[in-house]
């Protein structure tokens, strides 16, 4: 493509994914589907990659999620909610892993985990009592839902020890929960929410904690942000941590050596896709040791150490027929 070709598509491409995220991120109202948003996003980072001049701050490869909702007070984490870089196939995995091995000399095996497909969150425990809850927000700043998140069952008042930490995670509505609400929302002629992510995002931005209550969320915690405040040397030993300080983590976890055993680990869960209680879009890989990772470092909008491969869209329709086809 001549340069002039590619200002122009990128031009086009920014101006969709920009319309597109903003629906999504501040509205929580998706106008595409997110392998369309993927293919976009995709071709976007392939020119910008082929012409690095074009690459401008302010474009969304540049950026992590939305928007901040002004009914809400502002956080400014401490350390940085980055966003994931993806993969599509075992290819893009086999290249993920070579990439890896240049980076560090240190032995390196992964760590799998379901990819939750909610709203990150940030839970701050002083002395081990919660204390602020936040929204990723643009990454540097989120919005404040503390009492939002005393309403969720999953998250403790207390934990095991007495902590100061901020541990990180995923705050979802389960499957079953999603469909009695827009049952609900249904038979009293109110909009139903497009996918549970959508209405686990609205429902955290609810200014009314009591309704924030009726919804049923839950969480899933899979990181700490200052890893320091834990004991742990790997990312399976800190889930580990994080599991006997009374915090929910995900269980369906493993440690893979090679591509070859990731892509065992993504194929049996695309499977088991339709049967869990809560939505994954894809499976995180992440390099298991602490010290690798900091070796290995970041970009400006995510962690060079892990990657989310994604499932294809085809799955997801098998999901939607599923749901329905249980309820
Ligand atoms: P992402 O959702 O691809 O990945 C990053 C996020 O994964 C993290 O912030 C975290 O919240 C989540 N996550 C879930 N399980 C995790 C685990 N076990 N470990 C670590 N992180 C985990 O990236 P993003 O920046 O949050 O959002 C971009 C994606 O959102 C796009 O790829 C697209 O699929 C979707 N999107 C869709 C539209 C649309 O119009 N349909 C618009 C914008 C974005």
């Amino acid at each position: 493509m001549k340069q002039e070709d590619a200002v122009l598509r990128i031009e086009e491409l920014r101006k969709d994914l920009d319309k597109w995220n903003t629906a999504y991120n501040d509205a929580d109202q998706p106008l595409v589907e997110d392998h369309i948003f993927d293919k976009a996003y995709a071709e976007l980072v392939a020119l910008e990659a082929a012409y690095p001049e074009l690459v401008t701050p302010d474009s969304i490869t540049q950026r992590v999620g939305g928007a901040i909702s002004t009914g809400f007070t502002k956080v400014t984490h401490d350390s940085p909610m980055l966003s994931l870089g993806n993969a599509f196939n075992k290819e893009d995995l086999e290249a993920f892993d070579k990439r890896i091995r240049k980076l560090t000399e240190l032995p390196i095996e992964y760590m799998c985990e379901l990819k939750i497909d909610g709203l990150a969150v940030s839970l701050k425990y002083e002395n081990g009592r919660f204390v602020q809850g936040a929204t990723r927000g643009d990454g540097r700043i989120g919005e404040e839902i503390t009492a939002n998140l005393n309403t969720v069952k999953s998250i403790p008042r207390r934990l095991a020890q007495p902590l100061t930490i901020e541990v990180r995670g995923e705050c979802y509505m389960p499957k079953t929960s999603f469909a009695e609400l827009n049952r609900v929302r249904e038979e009293n002629g109110h909009e139903v929410f497009a996918n549970p992510r959508n209405a686990a995002a609205g429902s955290l931005r609810q200014l009314d904690t009591k309704v924030v209550a009726e919804r049923n969320l839950s969480t899933f915690l899979y990181s700490v942000a200052d890893l320091g405040s834990l004991s742990a040397t790997t990312q399976s030993g800190a889930l580990d941590e994080l599991d006997r300080l009374g915090l929910t983590t995900n269980h369906e976890r493993r440690i893979c050596q090679n591509v070859a055993e990731i892509w065992e680990f993504v194929q049996e869960f695309q499977e088991k896709r339709p049967h869990l209680d809560y939505e994954i879009d894809g499976i995180v890989i992440k390099v298991n040791s602490l010290q690798a990772q900091q070796e290995i470092g970041y970009t400006v909008k995510a962690p060079r150490w892990a990657i989310a491969y994604k499932f294809p869209a085809e799955e997801a329709e098998t999901v939607v027929n599923e749901i329905e086809w249980t309820i």
